[in-house]
């Protein structure tokens, strides 16, 4: 899928619309969720312009990947979640259900978030 550069959080990081800013770093942006589904739901993204995991895992530097993925650490330390746990998921494409096409991972915690996903049917 090709980028869409009007996206929601492309235009959080133009700064064209504002948002609940928790962490920034060179590569990568973490701001709340603005329907959070737990008493902490956090995004990071990438500030480079990359639709899914598997483009930026294709695309993205060394750099922009490592700031990446320290950003996430940081960011769930920072928010109290670490030491109790916390979910990271981030949302893909059609079936993965993804609605702002710019990759983000959730951050979820502050309650028992309860089993991965429904169990699907085999039959
Ligand atoms: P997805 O379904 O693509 O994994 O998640 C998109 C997330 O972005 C949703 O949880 C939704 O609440 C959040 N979101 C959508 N628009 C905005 C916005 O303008 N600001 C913020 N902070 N979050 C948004």
């Amino acid at each position: 899928m090709a980028y869409d550069s009007n996206n929601i959080f492309a235009k959080i990081l133009r700064g064209e619309i504002p948002c609940d800013k928790v962490y920034e770093s060179d590569h990568s942006l973490a701001f709340k969720d603005i329907n959070p589904q737990a008493p902490v739901h956090t995004l990071v993204i990438p500030k480079g312009a990359y639709v899914s995991f598997d483009d930026f895992s294709e695309k993205a530097s060394d750099a922009e990947v490592l700031d990446y993925i320290r950003t996430i650490g940081v960011v769930a330390r920072e928010a109290g979640v670490a030491e109790d746990g916390y979910r990271i998921l981030a949302n893909i494409g059609q079936n993965g259900f993804q609605e702002v096409p710019h990759l983000h991972v959730h951050i979820f915690g502050g309650q028992h978030l309860g089993r991965m996903i429904k169990p699907f049917d085999k039959s």
